[in-house]
């Protein structure tokens, strides 16, 4: 899609609630609503406003395009003759409002993993294709982010068509594609005034200076080196193996596929489970929590970046923030930086 230089405009707080109103009258539009453990996206209903205040939410954008669980098509046997019926997603988002910076570079991290040809996935595709994402930028990191470590930016744009930024009394409101453009411009916002520009760039440094230091994620050389190093045998033992860090993190995207009453499902499931990689014949490559952990941060911080130049990491610290053995990847990723062979 061809992109226009953009121009800024400006929401006021007052006006929120009627945007969203009419976004949702335009097309299925979903918002990032709820704070702390409960705080997800979830479809616009009258009465649903963002919540400028609440932070990241907890459970991340990627459950909207990669569900927890779904049917990817269903079968059966009608005279002898199998039949396929191909799922029919429903309730697919138009529009997505309140997406932070992190969680859209995730997704486009992900991009590459679901739409790589010849094996595109029909139904991440699908949504994606369908999706407007309106981004909100982070004016107040929380304490466990370090997304400008992992490349990012708390007012990034990258994967966004649209980037809000919270300023007094309001936000600036700046499209970045023409998609972005498509939705902004119907509702006939006033062009950003030269001080709320000014305001806008202000809360940018702030976030940025709040967010210095974070943790080091350029490791794939070394890790490529040190597979066999003995800090793997220790990094691992506080782990309970609860895989909640995979769950919560917006770039993990393992899943697994079953059959039931003529269905076949997909699911999440995690690297961290010893039975992720439990073959058939019992064999299993991966029997301890020494192994399963490696895998994780070698999936993330060294065949990732192997494959497509950087890290499969966001630096959003959820994994950090809901551990409940308080396994922190920032000085997980600290002590890793010294495990060359
Ligand atoms: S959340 Fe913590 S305890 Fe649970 S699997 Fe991840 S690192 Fe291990
Ligand atoms: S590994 Fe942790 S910090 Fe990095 S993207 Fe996943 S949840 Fe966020």
């Amino acid at each position: 899609m061809k992109e226009r230089p953009a121009m800024a405009v400006f929401l006021s707080c007052d006006q929120l609630p009627a945007v969203l109103a009419a976004s949702a009258e335009r097309g299925p539009t979903w918002v990032a609503a709820g704070r702390g453990e409960d705080s997800g996206f979830i479809p616009y209903r009258p009465g649903l406003c963002l919540d400028r205040e609440a932070g990241p939410t907890r459970r991340t954008l990627k459950e909207v395009f990669l569900p927890r669980a779904e049917v990817l098509f269903g079968y059966e046997t009608v005279d002898g003759v199998p039949r396929l019926h191909p799922a029919a997603p429903s309730d697919l988002p138009r529009v997505i409002f309140g997406v932070r910076p992190c969680d859209a570079r995730a997704l486009a991290l992900l991009d590459p993993v679901f739409e790589e040809p010849p094996h595109v996935d029909g139904l991440w595709a699908g949504r994606r294709q369908a999706a407007t994402l309106v981004g909100l930028g982070c004016d107040r990191p929380g304490p466990a982010c370090f997304c400008p470590a992992a490349g990012g930016d708390p007012l990034g744009e990258e994967g966004l068509d649209v980037l809000m930024v919270p300023v007094d009394g309001g936000y600036l409101v700046r499209p970045l594609t023409e998609r972005g453009r498509a939705w902004t411009e119907p509702l006939g916002l006033p062009p950003a005034r030269p001080e709320q520009l000014a305001a806008a760039e202000a809360v940018a440094d702030r976030a940025r200076e709040r967010l210095a230091g974070g943790a080091p994620v350029d490791l794939q050389a070394t890790l490529a080196s040190g597979f066999e190093h003995s800090l793997w045998d220790r990094l691992h033992e506080r782990c309970l193996g609860c895989a909640a860090c995979t769950y919560l993190c917006p770039t993990c995207h393992c899943f697994d596929v079953g059959d039931e009453d003529g269905r076949r499902w997909r699911r999440w499931d995690s690297c961290m489970f010893p039975t992720f990689t439990l073959h058939a014949s019992g064999h299993n490559p991966r029997t301890s929590g020494k192994e399963r952990m490696r895998q994780r941060l070698m999936h993330k911080f060294c065949y990732y970046p192997e494959r497509r130049g950087r890290p499969a990491c966001v630096g959003c610290g959820r994994c950090v923030e809901i551990c409940p053995a308080n396994v922190d990847l920032r000085s997980v990723l600290e002590q890793l930086k010294g495990v060359r062979a």
